[in-house]
């Protein structure tokens, strides 16, 4: 096992990586900005280190100092969180030039997995569904106008290095397209350092269904489920749910089994998430694999008892999962055959205000009072006091909520979110009571669009 950790990020997740690593025996260390020297995760650790200003191209994003920062505390390992360098497989490699194990997937697997349209060429080629499209690399007008007639419209417009739901756009004609495309590749440029744009079917109303894998270094890998995140905004997650209802235990069956297929091809290693849409008639597509932690890994961690961040660790110091994936495999199934004990739901609490088109609200906070009681978990980095900073991403927290059914969930939940006091700042809280308000919601009865359908905003 490791002796002592250094985390490359910060808030909440820096502060849910400690804890793992702490109830694992391992030392360690948390990197800050100068901003962040009164950050809750510099106070939890064993030892800290400023690793430069508050812009992240200085400090998070800084991979020679954050490398400096290791080696000088004589860490053995890095885990990298999600976000920032999470992807990077310069980092990666940077890592093991200098004898420090990053803690993901190999930088070849990040290489695949970090470029949408290799991966999806990749899926295709061994008869994974995708999106029907073409993921090759458009650069000229007139021949993606022909494309798109081809595949139909509308189609969307993608950035092979993209992440975040940021730089997609949809093409409704052959105008929108030729106007789109280049705004598209300059926008890409400028967001991921890549114009390498692609085209592929918009899909109308889909949901995004998502599979955890858990795979050890030694060829042993399972799912220990799967989410719902389609409750989106602009195409980033707001909401989280494991296990997914309303699909058919032959569809979930067929996409598990895909799934662990496309992950013996890739001689899958570490942890993952692997992407898909599920149309209304149930056809599912691949749209790409993250090689790291997910945001909303709690909602899978409250359904199975498994702690993935700790898994994770222990992979990554070269332990193998046998027993693990013997004891889930074992573990009693609920009604659809499926091994989760209830369901979990996450909102994602932002620093932002919903009245004001989710502007960011960075400030103090004067006073917080987090619910609790049976089955909430918050996972966060705020206190009473705390400064949100305005050059860092809005997320302050995640409310997870397990139930021993969806119902009894959503009820935990609303009691929660109607508990919760934040003041000082602008908060997601009132725009999750609105959701939770709604029928739709709360019959399982949505997709992706489902903000806009119903008038969320
Ligand atoms: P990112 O990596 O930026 O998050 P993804 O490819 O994972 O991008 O897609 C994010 C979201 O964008 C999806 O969950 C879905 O809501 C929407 N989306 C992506 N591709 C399509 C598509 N072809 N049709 C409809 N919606 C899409």
């Amino acid at each position: 096992m490791f002796k002592r950790v250094l985390i490359a990020n910060r808030g909440e997740i820096a502060v849910r990586i400690i804890r793992a690593c702490r109830e694992l025996g391992i030392e360690t260390v948390a990197v800050y900005s100068t901003a962040d020297s009164e950050s809750i995760h510099t106070k939890i650790s064993d030892k800290k280190i400023c690793i430069g200003p508050p812009q992240v191209s200085k400090s998070y994003l800084n991979i020679a100092n954050i490398i400096s920062a290791a080696k000088i505390t004589g860490s053995d390992a890095i885990h990298p969180g999600y976000g920032f360098l999470a992807e990077n497989s310069l980092f990666a490699k940077e890592c093991g030039k200098n004898e420090i194990v990053f803690i993901g997937p190999g930088y070849n697997l990040m290489d695949i997995a970090g470029n949408k349209s290799k991966a999806i060429a990749l899926m295709k080629e061994n008869k994974i569904p995708v999106i029907p499209g073409h993921e090759k690399r458009l650069d000229d007008l007139r021949y993606t106008v022909k494309i798109a007639k081809k595949i139909g419209y509308p189609v969307i417009i993608k950035a092979s290095f993209g992440g975040g739901g940021k730089g997609m756009r949809i093409a409704s004609d052959d105008n929108d397209l030729k106007t789109l495309l280049p705004l598209a590749r300059s926008e890409a440029k400028n967001a991921f350092g890549n114009d390498h744009v692609y085209i592929e079917k918009y899909i109308k109303n889909p949901r995004h269904i998502e599979f955890q894998i858990i795979a050890d270094n030694y060829g042993n890998i399972f799912s220990p489920g799967f989410r719902e995140c389609s409750i989106q905004r602009r195409h980033q997650k707001v909401i989280e749910e494991a296990p997914a209802i309303n699909i058919s235990r032959k569809t979930i069956e067929l996409m598990e089994t895909t799934v662990l297929k496309a992950s013996r091809i890739l001689k899958y290693q570490n942890l993952g998430t692997f992407e898909f849409l599920l149309d209304s008639n149930e056809n599912f597509y691949f749209i790409e694999i993250n090689t790291r932690l997910q945001v909303e890994h709690p909602v899978t961690e409250m359904t199975t008892g498994i702690d993935i961040v700790k898994e994770q660790i222990k992979i990554s110091s070269g332990n193998d999962i046998l027993d693990l994936k013997k004891n889930f495999l074992s573990s009693t199934k609920n009604s659809k055959g499926q091994n989760a004990n209830g369901h979990a739901i996450e909102f994602r609490i932002n620093a932002e205000d919903p009245e004001n088109d989710f502007s960011p609200s960075p400030g103090k906070i004067d006073y917080v009072h987090i619910p609790g009681g049976p089955g909430i978990r918050f996972d966060t980095f705020i206190e009473t006091g705390s400064n949100i900073l305005p050059y860092y991403d809005s997320l302050i927290g995640k409310l997870i909520v397990w139930g021993r059914d969806r119902k009894e969930s959503l009820d935990k939940s609303l009691s929660a979110l109607k508990e919760f006091k934040i003041d000082g700042i602008k908060t997601t809280i009132p725009f999750h009571l609105k959701i939770l308000g709604n029928k739709n919601f709360n019959e399982g009865n949505f997709s992706t669009s489902f903000i806009e359908d119903e008038n969320m905003l």
